[in-house]
């Protein structure tokens, strides 16, 4: 029997095992090699066996590789300064996993509702937003398929279309109980929706007035990918409450939920609590992180070459009347085509390329920051030649 059928069926699994990866390449165990167009969906922003990765995890795990909140772990004070510097935020709490960080974000704004006196607080979120797998997460995360079944869902959140600010305002003038806004600068998993210049700019004036908290996720955008270390800098529009996963362990789990201002201040001893969070292991590799992306300017490079790769794309796809749009910031792109095409990540397999669709219909390439000139170039070509293979079978 297939080991498989041991593991619940969670996920709609492709027919390939990896064995080792280097850089922006996957092998499998027959020696074929891929290029890694994904990066474990945001994650590996280093790529695969980095140098300053390993270094950190063999180290480290020589020492001392978990401890207990119940201590002083000066890694994970380290690592906590660290990200305030770059983030401009002053306190974090260290989850393991992007729907953890949320799940803190969510619980700071409740907790930030009931010192107001509100006892029922809301939260506004997104239509095709994405936040999480956890039940709070779920709740708010603006997908049916992702919550159909699993009802009753948790209450307390307000749904507007995302990039419509004269919805958010409706809801300020009938709605007294809301207390902060939730929503991600690019919608990652809805189609990788980038909202018009202005957007969060305006959300963030919209909370200063009514005295919500602008929160973040920035599970996917953040740790350079969108072209600045986060999305928001492009608009100088700093949230109250900022989450972070993915990227900042790049591979190693770890989550961080940060806050700014009165947000930061609003956690007290007993109120939330994680057993592995900010362990030393996962800080000491998150910091060799960040030093690692700061070095090599990463922010700068996936600006660069995410504006080369959608022009590229944009080139070699032009009257292709099966694609509709070819969008993008930074390195998180989207080519939404005109019908469903979740079999494209089976043919790009065939031509030697691990990528991605969300939303049905959108091709999502989320690669390494890492990537070199010529890999950049062939990324283009090989999505491109997926593409049109698919669109013409
Ligand atoms: C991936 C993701 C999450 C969930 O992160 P997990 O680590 O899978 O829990 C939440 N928000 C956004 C925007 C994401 O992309």
């Amino acid at each position: 029997m297939p080991t498989e059928h041991h593991l619940m069926a969670t996920y709609g699994r492709l027919p390939v095992a990896f064995t080792h990866g280097e850089g922006a390449w996957l092998w499998d165990k027959n020696g074929r090699k891929y290029l890694d167009g994904l990066a474990g969906v945001a994650v590996n922003s280093l790529g695969h066996a980095h140098p300053a990765v390993i270094d950190a995890i063999c180290t480290q795990s020589r020492r001392l590789i978990h401890t207990s909140n119940w201590y002083e772990i000066p890694g994970q004070e380290a690592l906590g300064a660290k990200l305030c510097e770059i983030a401009h935020m002053d306190r974090v709490f260290f989850a393991n996993s992007g729907a953890e960080a949320n799940e803190a974000a969510l619980k700071l704004a409740r907790l930030y509702g009931h010192r107001k006196g509100i006892e029922t607080p809301a939260v506004i979120v997104m239509e095709g937003s994405f936040h999480g797998r956890t039940l709070a997460t779920l709740s708010a995360t603006g997908n049916r398929k992702v919550q159909a079944g699993f009802e009753p869902l948790v209450t307390g959140f307000r749904r507007v279309p995302f990039n419509d600010l004269g919805a958010v305002k409706q809801v300020r003038e009938r709605d007294q109980t809301v207390v902060a806004v939730l929503v991600e600068p690019i919608l990652g998993e809805g189609g990788i929706q980038i909202p018009d210049p202005g957007y969060l700019k305006g959300l963030r004036k919209l909370c200063d007035e009514a005295g919500w908290l602008l929160i973040l996720d920035e599970i996917q955008t953040g740790m350079c990918r969108s072209g600045t270390w986060f999305a928001w800098q492009q608009e100088n529009a700093r949230p109250d409450i900022m989450t972070l996963a993915k990227a900042l362990g790049n591979g190693l789990p770890i989550g961080a939920c940060l806050a700014h201002g009165a947000a930061a201040e609003l956690f007290q001893a007993g109120h939330h609590g994680s057993t592995f969070g900010g362990n030393p292991l996962a800080c000491a590799v998150a910091s060799a992180v960040i030093t690692t992306l700061d070095g090599m300017q990463a922010w700068e490079r996936a600006a660069v070459l995410g504006a080369r790769l959608q022009g590229d794309l944009k080139a070699r796809l032009a009257g292709e009347p099966g694609v509709r749009v070819v969008r993008g910031q930074g390195l998180l792109l989207g080519i939404e085509l005109d019908r469903p095409c979740q079999a494209i990540m089976k043919q790009a397999l065939g031509h030697g390329l691990l990528l991605n669709v969300t939303a049905e219909k959108v091709v999502r390439l989320l690669p390494p920051l890492i990537l070199s000139d010529a890999e950049t170039a062939q990324l283009g070509e090989l999505t491109a030649a997926s593409i049109r293979e698919f669109l013409a079978s």
